[in-house]
């Protein structure tokens, strides 16, 4: 029984839906399991309120016959039209085609033309939501797989710390890291691994360059990795030399913030409380002005998915949710920390996806 799938042809058949067409890789890998990278050519999923159908290039054919659940599996040469075939082959499947529902959030304009020329229809409505909050809850087999990243990205921080000498550079770092994790079965990372040090660490999304370590430096890593098509995402800091008082204040405090988040997560609370309970303890410290980002984002198939974890957002936290929880404090031209896991809610509290420890790790 295809549970997914059953959920989207109820929201069909209750919004009078004829079609969903979706071309996102990640969504079409969600509903039929089928992992690709199809770059400028079309991997879509086309479902009814009865059938469905995956369209893939014919170079991807047979992969797709093996690892998808989809029964009928369409293809194209690079010389066919595909839109013609997904048209034929939808009309096969619905009489009248009136109502069509696209993923707005990941159709591309050029794309959204060619459903309304050739279905010629200007009927559409986003589902763009609809499968955000379907993604949003994840399943205990993609918790598993979650937790396998999770794993995987313990132990790329604990060979970062290894790599750690005077005079190396973060690049340098970040692709040992890299190159660690493909020869552990990893396909990618969950986004360019970051390797900051100093006060390099003050701009929250740096990017690794040919700064040499120094002594009595810390490291921010950030980092996570795709295993199984599934995302982890984890920042940890460490201390190049005995860290100095004021290096010690500032990741206590937001350790505390962190903590504390993460301890008030269960089903019922507001998303938005967490972010305000991390906040609070930053701006109490007195660094309000440098916590300058969200507390955190959700997480699955891709590292930054919905929802945003701020002040304002209104979602109550159900069983099954994945996000960040990850504050920072960043003072330019001197220091940034920040301290970041990512846990799924359970019954009564939530558990993280990674293990290693929240203490300052030094090295002397
Ligand atoms: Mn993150
Ligand atoms: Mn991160």
């Amino acid at each position: 029984m295809n549970k997914k799938l059953m959920a989207l042809q109820k929201q069909m058949v209750d919004q009078k839906i004829d079609l969903v067409y979706q071309d996102n890789p990640n969504s079409v890998a969600y509903f039929t399991n089928f992992e690709s990278n199809p770059h400028e050519r079309i991997v879509a999923y086309v479902v009814t309120q009865d059938d469905h159908f995956l369209f893939v290039p014919s170079l991807e054919e047979s992969e797709a016959v093996q690892q998808s659940n989809v029964d009928n599996v369409y293809s194209y040469t690079d010389d066919e039209d595909p839109w013609l075939i997904i048209q034929n082959e939808a009309e096969k499947l619905v009489d009248q085609v009136n109502l069509i529902a696209v993923d707005e959030g990941n159709l591309t304009v050029e794309r959204y033309f060619n459903l309304q020329n050739y279905f010629n229809t200007d009927n559409f409505t986003n589902i763009t939501s609809f499968i955000e909050q379907m993604r949003l809850v994840k399943t205990e087999d993609e918790i598993e797989k979650m937790l396998v990243a999770g794993k995987l990205a313990d132990e790329a921080l604990e060979i970062g710390r290894k790599l750690l000498k005077e005079g190396i550079t973060e690049q340098e770092v970040a692709a040992e890291i890299d190159m660690e994790m493909k020869k552990r079965g990893v396909s990618e990372m969950s986004f360019s691994t970051l390797v900051l040090f100093g006060d390099h660490a003050a701009s929250p999304h740096g990017n690794p360059g040919e700064r040499k370590l120094k002594k009595n430096e810390l490291v921010l890593f950030d980092l996570g990795v795709i295993i199984d098509g599934y995302a982890s995402d984890v920042t940890r800091m460490v201390a190049f030399g005995e860290p100095n008082e004021r290096a010690n204040e500032l990741y206590a405090i937001v350790r505390k913030a962190q903590e504390k988040a993460q301890e008030a997560v269960k089903p019922g609370i507001r998303a938005g409380t967490l972010d305000q309970i991390a906040r609070k303890v930053i701006e109490d410290a007195g660094y309000g002005d440098y916590f300058t980002h969200r507390l955190g984002h959700g997480i699955g198939k891709t590292a930054h998915e919905f929802p945003s974890i701020n002040e304002a957002n209104d979602t109550i936290l159900k069983e099954g949710m994945c996000f960040s929880i990850e504050p920072g404090i960043y003072i330019e031209d001197e220091i940034g920390i920040r301290l970041e896991d990512c846990v799924y809610v359970t019954k009564d509290a939530c558990q993280s996806f990674t293990t290693t420890s929240k203490d300052l790790h030094i090295i002397s």
